[in-house]
């Protein structure tokens, strides 16, 4: 796949959401229920329901590629790295019904991405839940111009330790396409509705949750080649790296039994995104994770993301190598590896 347009561009943005802006009817189609459905009742807006529940309030931002990109007009970044909602990889339900659901949210990706080559970078979503299937789907994807993918920290409360993902991973590094990690079905969610917590506090555990079973199980071991990226900056993991290390040193009889190389060892290994809202806590990723592995990650368009893409490394004064290698380079290299 050419890329080669990508390198004249000013900034990339790898974690953005976006959604068709008409889907079928799928539980009219499935036959059962628990599906989100845009209920577009006024010119611009929509409420996203599941069944007859609210779940979200969405704008055009939301599923229009040109409202995004007169959007992008105000921001640092002007390509965008597009992902669907987390609420709509459904690994829970049957693993053909979500195969269907994933190829019509992967064409509607591919399409735009087709649509505007030079402002739209396209990740697929897959039924984690089916190994087989999601390998199926994963070269389907490849075909369509879809250049990587992006799964939940947890798959039906799995973690990505498990074998049982091995060979979307083998397919994945293959096909040299990368992962993007997003937080998902969060832990204790059912205690945490008050406050946002879940969003709050499981999030950013949901990706330390991703991050030490990947190292521990040692999948980055196994898949070297195989290019990972974590939302939110990674989390809870960069702050509790230090525990995380003393917790294999002093008890490698619970943590060294897949991996005997030290969660350390990995740091500078995988990317994480920019989206941490503090900038002591940029640099200090910088710091731990190496100025190579930072990407701009903004969670557009949704109000817990950077609201002005790209804002952060503007405030962080970052020196200006340091800058032009978060701003692009660094996005280039996970999204196609070393181009
Ligand atoms: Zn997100």
């Amino acid at each position: 796949m050419c890329h080669a347009h990508f390198h004249d561009s000013q900034a990339i943005d790898i974690h953005t959401h976006i959604i068709p802006e008409k889907m079928p009817n799928w539980a009219e189609k499935f036959g059962y229920g628990g599906f989100v459905s845009l209920d577009h009742y006024k010119s611009g807006c929509a409420r996203m329901m599941i069944d007859n529940i609210f779940f979200r309030e969405i704008m055009a931002n939301c599923w229009s590629p040109e409202v995004r990109m007169s959007e992008m007009k105000n921001f640092l970044t002007d390509v965008q790295v597009l992902s669907t909602i987390p609420v709509m990889f459904n690994y829970h339900i049957a693993a053909q019904d979500c195969l269907a659901l994933s190829q019509f949210l992967n064409d509607h990706i591919a399409s735009i991405v087709s649509q505007y080559p030079k402002r739209f970078i396209g990740l697929g979503t897959v039924p984690m839940q089916d190994e087989t299937l999601a390998v199926k789907e994963i070269e389907r994807m490849k075909s369509i111009g879809i250049v990587g993918i992006q799964i939940g920290s947890n798959i039906n409360d799995i973690n990505l330790s498990e074998p049982q993902f091995d060979s979307i991973w083998a397919a994945l590094e293959a096909h040299n396409m990368p992962v993007f990690i997003h937080p998902w079905n969060m832990m204790g969610k059912q205690h945490l509705s008050k406050y946002w917590l879940a969003w709050l506090v499981s999030m950013p555990a949901e990706s330390s949750r991703a991050i030490s079973s990947l190292i521990f199980s040692g999948v980055f071991e196994r898949y070297p080649k195989l290019r990972f990226a974590f939302a939110h900056g990674g989390g809870s993991f960069p702050f509790t790296i230090g525990r995380i290390q003393h917790g294999f040193d002093s008890r490698p009889d619970l943590c060294a039994i897949d991996n005997p190389k030290p969660p350390r060892d990995y740091l500078g290994h995988f990317w994480v995104d920019s989206l941490v809202h503090h900038v002591e806590a940029l640099n200090y990723n910088i710091n731990l994770f190496g100025e190579e592995k930072i990407v701009i990650g903004s969670d557009y368009p949704f109000p817990l993301g950077e609201l002005s893409p790209g804002n952060i490394l503007a405030k962080a004064q970052l020196n200006q190598s340091v800058y032009e290698k978060i701003k692009k380079n660094n996005a280039l290299s996970w999204l196609f590896g070393n181009f």
